[in-house]
């Protein structure tokens, strides 16, 4: 009886430890496998424009009596891929630093921090053949990380103007509810299927990788945007605009932001 009471306790406490063990590491799991997936997305977005332009640098040596003229294809595609990995190392930097706790400085804002807004949305979307419209109801001053929220505004209006079509229409709706601020982004783009928006936050996701490729897309924007609005322990939601297009309206609260970095990491 004594032997077989020892064994059942061995065994109970081997099935106690592999439970506890299991418990313990599969958050440090997982933590390492969303690095190792991270750097390996940055490595392979990395690898593309590289290949391109050493591709391109090699046809340029085939032909060393050319002009700049006769070249120009090929330094004008160098370039935009240059550009493009430019683009990726800066996001790639935002991401990490906004990894290690975004940390929120509000300023005393009023009507006019938005209204700037507006009016340089306007002019870009003016200049890409599109339109613009800015509706805002707010009162008053509010406390504001007004570099941060431009950042957050301009990653969805950057978005807007991309997936829109020419002619397209743009808004840009801001209003302080009570402790909240809602902004509500709109366009009538070619919209973002049911399947497709649930992963639009994840990074590197993009709808159609070839063709947001062209357009500079790397799929590393909303998450980002994500990231800001986690900080400011909001809501980030995305949905159809009627008649077509896509609405993101975004929930911040004035109030209480996470000053714990700790948190927004948990929450990645
Ligand atoms: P990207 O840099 O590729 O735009 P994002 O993370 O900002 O990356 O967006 C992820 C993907 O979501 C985009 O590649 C695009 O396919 C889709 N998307 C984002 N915003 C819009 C929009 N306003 N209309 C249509 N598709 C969009």
């Amino acid at each position: 009886v004594i032997i077989t009471t020892m064994i059942a306790f061995w065994l109970l406490s081997v099935v106690i430890s592999l439970y506890l063990a299991n418990w313990t590491l599969k958050p440090i799991l997982s933590a390492y496998e969303k690095q190792k997936e991270f750097v390996e997305n940055a490595s392979h977005e990395l690898r593309t424009p590289l290949a391109i332009l050493q591709n391109r640098l090699e046809l340029l040596f085939q032909n060393p009596t050319s002009t700049i003229i006769d070249e120009s294809e090929n330094i004008s595609e160098s370039l935009s891929e240059v550009r493009n990995m430019r683009l990726l190392t800066t996001n790639l930097l935002n991401l990490a630093r906004r990894e290690s706790g975004i940390k929120i400085s509000p300023e005393p804002t009023t009507a006019s921090y938005f209204e700037n807004i507006f009016s340089s949305y306007e002019m870009l979307a003016e200049n890409a053949g599109k339109s613009f419209t800015g509706n805002l109801k707010l009162d008053g001053t509010i406390n504001l990380d007004q570099a941060l929220i431009k950042q957050l505004l301009t990653i969805l209006f950057d978005n807007a103007l991309k997936y829109t079509h020419d002619n397209g229409e743009i808004s840009l709706d801001v209003q302080k509810a009570g402790g909240i601020l809602i902004f509500t982004v709109a366009d009538n783009g070619e919209g973002i299927s049911d399947e497709d928006k649930k992963k639009i936050f994840d990074r590197f996701f993009r709808v159609d990788k070839a063709r947001t490729r062209q357009k500079g897309g790397l799929g590393l924007g909303l998450s980002l945007a994500k990231q800001i609005v986690d900080a400011y322990n909001g809501k980030i939601t995305v949905e159809d605009n009627k008649p077509q297009g896509t609405k993101f309206v975004i929930r911040i609260r004035l109030d209480n932001p996470i000053t714990n970095p700790a948190k927004i990491f948990q929450k990645l």
